[in-house]
């Protein structure tokens, strides 16, 4: 058992003790739990500080992981120059390889308080399923500390790469959770439509979520977001379906976004903006654009809107960190969300929400009878945890301490 004293959990008033019983569930929540009635029971001083259920990061690569550690350099500031980049890295992809990286990357992620991911990994004809098994041996060494999805992700588009509409089928079998998508790597939006059936075909086979990249452009004309969500509401997958990225709706008349909206909030659609990524990667014109979705305006609708870190250290982003503190603090200053209340929007979209997106059907959150995942975060309130990204002491997966994070500072 374990015993977290004098800690303050959000939304709760006075500051609480938490029990946590043998099979990692919370057991009590009190004002004070007394440490002579439960013998043996580890107690931890939480000193006021925050007790926050751990973070969900929805949407990684793990495959791609640090790969520009070694990559050549960038020849141009451009997307294509970063898939130019991945392909070259792609080819020569080896199991071990892949799974040493993901693990690496499992580990930092969880450093920071992340215990349930969901990562893609590319299928197609240049890796083949490598970065699958790869990540699927990463995730099996990782079970103790993660709960990872796979999502089995085209990349490349399934009908302009030959041979990826069988991958996909097989990355099923081989381990893949979720049915990932990439339509606007189709060169016709006629194959961008069938892409977008091939992927609820496979979902609806193996009863499986869909997160597909959903129109990733600064192009106002791209239109599978709307395609995808009218397609789950009439597929019956309200609430299954994500949408990573939706980029281009930003850059649409407001009216025609206003409607796609409207489609988005009645599909339960769940959108993953991963504002760090996007707001670096892409060197625009004057003037500069932030390149992500229409947060501020989706979260008012009620629309289920999370961030995620999307990639550390690849073709695509030479950062990251895994911390959520980190992007969320980003996906903060690209919303501009600047007020104590939109702190919580930000902090909600690390953790509920996006948790949401992970299991819509799992109990998740410090309650009573719930499975006892969570940080203690050295912090008053959400806002000073982002603005400090600060120190976590006590990460604690299944009623289990796994990990701890120190930010330090020192002067002399
Ligand atoms: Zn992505």
């Amino acid at each position: 058992m374990l015993l977290i004293k004098n800690t303050k959990i959000l939304d709760v008033d006075e500051n609480m003790d938490i029990l946590i019983n043998d099979e990692g569930r919370y057991e009590k929540i009190l004002k004070d739990i007394e440490v002579k009635d439960y013998e043996g029971c580890q107690v931890i001083d939480a000193k006021g500080m925050l007790a926050t259920p751990t973070f969900v990061n929805t949407h990684m690569h793990f495959d791609k992981a640090y790969t520009s550690l070694v990559a050549r350099d960038s020849k141009e500031e451009t997307l294509e120059e970063s898939i130019k980049i991945m392909h070259d890295r792609k080819r020569n992809y080896s199991v071990e390889d892949v799974k040493n990286r993901a693990v690496r990357a499992i580990k930092e992620c969880v450093a920071y308080g992340t215990t349930k991911i969901r990562t893609n990994v590319d299928i197609d004809n240049m890796a083949g399923l490598i970065g699958l098994e790869g990540v699927v041996l990463a995730k099996e060494e990782c079970k103790d500390i993660c709960d990872l999805q796979i999502v089995a992700f085209p990349q490349e588009g399934i009908f302009n790469n030959e041979g990826t509409e069988k991958l996909m089928w097989e990355a099923m079998e081989k381990g893949a959770d979720v049915v990932g998508g990439m339509p606007a790597a189709e060169w016709l939006d006629g194959y961008a439509k069938k892409h977008v059936e091939l992927v609820f075909e496979i979902a609806k086979k193996y009863d499986a979520l869909i997160d597909m990249h959903m129109d990733q452009s600064k192009d106002m004309f791209d239109r599978s977001l709307e395609y995808t969500a009218v397609r789950s509401i009439e597929e019956g997958m309200q609430g299954r379906v994500t949408g990573g990225h939706c980029t281009s709706i930003a850059y649409q008349n407001h009216s025609h976004a206003k409607k796609v909206m409207e489609i988005l909030r009645i599909a339960d659609f769940n959108v993953c903006t991963n504002t760090q990524t996007l707001a670096i990667m892409g060197v625009d014109s004057e003037p500069r654009t932030r390149g992500v979705t229409r947060i501020r305006e989706m979260v008012e609708m009620g629309i289920n809107v999370a961030t995620a870190q999307d990639t550390i250290c690849d073709g695509f982003h030479l950062y990251g960190t895994g911390d959520p503190l980190d992007y969320g603090l980003i996906c903060a200053y690209t919303a501009q969300y600047n007020t104590p209340k939109t702190a919580r929007i930000v902090f909600d979209m690390l953790t509920k929400n996006s948790a949401r997106i992970f299991a819509p059907e799992e109990k998740y959150g410090i309650e009573v009878g719930n499975v006892a995942d969570l940080n203690i975060i050295d912090a008053p309130n959400v806002q000073e945890a982002l603005r400090l990204r600060a120190s976590r002491p006590y990460i604690i997966k299944k009623g289990k301490i796994i990990g701890s994070f120190e930010r330090k500072q020192v002067l002399f």
